[in-house]
């Protein structure tokens, strides 16, 4: 377990436009997801959760605040 988010009184959640790295596809995941993410297109993993945040497997191309 992290101890960040308890130093951290308010983690910022952030949108997270993820390229999918097995198909190009662009789509955007939540920073906090807490389910797996995958690719609309191609059913890659786009992301996965880990200690209340997410783990990006493709590559972030833009963060939407
Ligand atoms: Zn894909």
């Amino acid at each position: 377990m992290s101890d960040w988010e308890e130093l951290i009184p308010k983690p910022r959640s952030r949108f997270l436009r993820v390229k999918c790295p097995d198909c190009g596809n662009e789509q955007t995941v939540f920073s906090h997801s807490t389910s797996v993410v995958h690719c609309n297109v191609c059913g890659a993993i786009l992301a996965k959760p880990s200690s209340g945040k997410v783990v990006i497997e493709g590559e972030v191309v833009a963060v939407f605040e």
